[in-house]
């Protein structure tokens, strides 16, 4: 029986080499008809033998292309036939709903590594080949549907030779839209800081004088796929030692590259699922332990026992390794907290006091992406930093949005989120809000996002914090939006719940460093009941002063005065304790009469600070030169083989929780001269067994056996394996953070989730 069906397939199906899949499929089969890309996906009109019709659909949905995503397919049938003459590939249409997905950027495929170190091939040795499976996509993209002109590489005119590629069905290249050679495609360029080309020598390579410079111990920043890194020999102290100063990068660890896993491996312990993680098509750092026997230059991580490694993802980075048995330092093209540079003219300013070389190319990146970082937590991906290789690759709910919104995200590593159908579409790491120019790519980002996806959106969801950038962001639009302020750590829990895919009331768990708390304090340590709707508070940590505010976060030692103040009182400046010794007395005394008058001294219950203060307590950090340092750093030195724990108390009703036990027997284990990683442990196994005891005591009032957990404190691992240990012994089903950050990265998802909800509810 012959018949014609129409299919609309949804999901990521452009830039990936659906249509030519489509073709060759429909042509085994011996169907006829027509495919193309329309703004909702990819448009199939196809007849013939019925039965040849449902085997082509099933195979449409069971082996698509490696990058495609196939979400839904639409199908009409009792079409009168339209007796085609063969099945062809036809041009995109204007049509269908606004909604196809652009593919985030895919690491180098193997076919095009075999090409390119193949001396017959045309593009042998060429750094910026690429295939339908493979190259860069989100980053070159200007706009929509995605095809060549639309991208940056139309700085480039197609040779014959690429066009007859890209023209034909059956070639891997077909319709490749960044496809190039040597002949018509971009170039690289090496110069010197002050912009001067270097000269090669005969036969030489640019690539070959690249990896010479870096491994005479210079630095050389090298444009990737979303921005400029600044490499250099991660075995050369002196070099690392260069970078870190001329960075103004005191501590905070660099990214390494390595040409294989088996290199990885001399430094770092790589289970099966990492080496899969590493080698992923999306190429994040991933963090891995770091073997006990590593010989690297301290000054790579400093005091921690962690690295983060990924393998090379662009030609480029295939062509500068391709001869080097070490490790490069990769970490992004930037001064201290700044954006990643991205544009040539930009990075020659503000890189040429940190690069003794540049190692760019001629192809524009579009939008900017940093490297995404990942780790494995209990054999699944959580990742950590959500940008280049995952955006803007929707993160699927579900439920529906039944309108179009757009969450602003919270300050430090901003994200935003537009969500429309069961789709978030959470941006790339932005960055911390803090300077004008992340403000800046925050907002191009969101105007970006919008025409990329075709939203228009109707609610907008923000931090209550007044300050935020973001805040503001979200307050100063006036296209008629409805405006939805979310309490911070209520996004938190919900991102959790959305990134879980679950639904309806559970205990959420929210422990970071700071955000907006509901009665104007600054809230850190938070326990919920929680739907997507609510959340009810039903336990905290107790308030402290943060004296100085921000410089507070700054400077662990002011927390841990103020911790061993309550606990010990006025006398603890008599105690032979690490913190104790180091603390400039003078300043104390200014502290304390700030903390009593109330001078700058909002109220807080962070669970952030509290690790702080325990940090500076066994001396471990008492000035922090990045965020979260403290806390990491004591999580790096807690001892693993210890099972003890320290005891919080409930106060009261039990929703307000005492930390005052729990510094007097640090502060007694320490004077009995108890090792600071056994003092460590039993301060991270205390948080451990007090939230298993406050979900207790929330199943039991209210029969909720499911708990969430979600904020920035859970980014420590000894911390959160030990938590979900004891809740699972204890029958609780947890959910914790996989597709999205713990991090302040996932709360416009939250944002999102809730906005909608209330929506829903008929309360916007
Ligand atoms: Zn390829
Ligand atoms: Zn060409």
């Amino acid at each position: 029986m012959t018949g014609r069906v129409q299919l609309l397939v949804r999901g990521i199906v452009q830039g990936v080499g659906f249509r030519p899949f489509v073709f060759s499929l429909a042509r085994r089969k011996s169907l006829k008809g027509e495919v193309c890309n329309n703004a909702a996906g990819v448009l199939i009109d196809v007849e013939g033998d019925a039965e040849a019709i449902e085997q082509f659909i099933d195979e449409l949905r069971a082996s698509p292309p490696p990058l495609a995503r196939v979400e839904s397919i639409r199908r009409a049938d009792d079409l009168s036939l339209a007796h085609y003459s063969d099945f062809r590939i036809v041009g995109s249409s204007a049509g269908g709903e606004q909604i196809a997905s652009v593919s985030a950027d895919v690491a180098t495929c193997a076919d095009c590594l075999r090409e390119m170190f193949h001396p017959q091939d045309r593009r042998y040795r060429y750094p910026f080949i690429n295939c339908t499976n493979c190259g860069p996509r989100f980053t070159i993209v200007e706009a929509v549907p995605y095809d060549r002109a639309r991208t940056t590489m139309r700085d480039f005119e197609m040779c014959a030779a690429c066009r007859a590629e890209y023209e034909n069905p059956l070639d891997r290249r077909f319709h490749a839209e960044p496809a190039a050679c040597p002949r018509c495609g971009p170039r690289l360029t090496l110069t010197d800081a002050d912009g001067g080309a270097v000269e090669l020598d005969a036969g030489e390579e640019v690539t070959g004088r690249a990896r010479l410079l870096l491994a005479s111990g210079k630095i050389v920043a090298v444009k990737g796929i979303g921005g400029f890194h600044l490499a250099c020999d991660a075995l050369d102290g002196e070099a690392v030692a260069r970078l870190r100063q001329r960075k103004y990068r005191e501590d905070k660890p660099f990214a390494l590259m390595a040409k294989t896993v088996e290199i990885v491996r001399e430094y770092c312990l790589v289970s099966a699922a990492e080496e899969a993680l590493l080698n992923c098509a999306r190429r994040p750092v991933v963090l891995l332990e770091k073997r006990s026997d590593a010989r690297l230059p301290e000054a790579v991580a400093p005091r921690l026992r962690t690295l983060g490694f990924m393998l090379p993802y662009s030609p480029l980075h295939h062509l500068i390794l391709e001869t080097f048995d070490r490790p490069l330092v990769m970490t992004s093209g930037n001064v201290s907290d700044e954006p990643v540079s991205y544009e040539d003219a930009e990075a020659g300013r503000r890189l040429n006091k940190i690069a003794d070389y540049f190692l760019s190319h001629d192809r524009r990146i579009h939008v900017r992406a940093d490297d995404s970082v990942a780790r494995l937590h209990d054999g699944r991906e959580m990742i950590l930093r959500r940008a280049r290789g995952y955006a803007p690759a929707p993160v699927s709910t579900s439920f529906n949005f039944t309108r179009e919104i757009l969450a602003c995200g919270a300050e430090l590593k901003n994200t935003f989120c537009l969500a429309r159908d069961r789709h978030a579409f959470l941006s790339h790491h932005i960055g911390d809000l803090e300077n004008l120019e992340t403000l800046r790519s925050y907002e191009h980002g969101i105007e970006h996002y919008r025409r990329l996806f075709h939203l228009r959106p109707e609610v907008v969801a923000y931090d209550l914090h007044p300050e935020y950038l973001s805040t503001k962001y979200a307050l100063a639009l006036d296209g008629g939006e409805a405006k939805v302020g979310v309490q911070h750590h209520h996004a938190h829990v919900a991102s959790c719940m959305a990134d879980n895919r679950v639904e309806g009331e559970l205990i959420g768990v929210a422990l970071d460093g700071l955000g907006f708390g509901a009665d104007g304090s600054l809230w850190g340590g938070e326990f919920f009941v929680a739907d997507f709707r609510d959340a009810e508070r039903v336990a905290h940590l107790d308030y402290v002063p943060l004296p100085g505010g921000a410089q507070a976060i700054r400077e662990p030692w002011r927390m841990a005065a103020v911790y061993l103040q309550r606990a010990v009182g006025d006398e603890f400046v008599e105690l032979d304790l690490p913190s104790v010794r180091n603390m400039d007395r003078r300043a104390w005394a200014t502290l304390r009469r700030m903390i009593e008058t109330g001078t700058n001294s909002p109220q807080t219950s962070s669970m952030g600070r509290l690790f702080d203060a325990v940090s500076s307590l066994l001396g471990v950090r008492h000035v922090a030169n990045y965020e979260g340092q403290a806390a990491i750093e004591l999580e790096a030195m807690a001892d693993p083989a210890c099972a003890d724990h320290y005891e919080f108390e409930p106060a009261g009703d039990g929703s307000m929780i005492k930390t005052e036990a729990v510094i007097r027997r640090a502060v007694t284990d320490l004077l009995d001269g108890v090792p600071p990683p056994i003092v460590s442990a039993k301060f991270h196994l205390g948080v451990a067994h007090l939230i298993a005891t406050v979900a207790r005591r929330v199943r039991d009032e209210r029969r909720l056996r499911r708990v969430a957990l979600s904020g920035g404190v859970f980014q420590n691992m000894f911390l959160l394996r030990h938590t979900c240990a004891l809740l699972g012994a204890d029958g609780f089903e947890v959910f914790t953070h996989r597709r999205v950050p713990a991090n302040d990265g996932g709360i416009s998802l939250g944002q999102a989730a809730i906005a909608n909800a209330r929506v829903a509810a008929g309360r916007i």
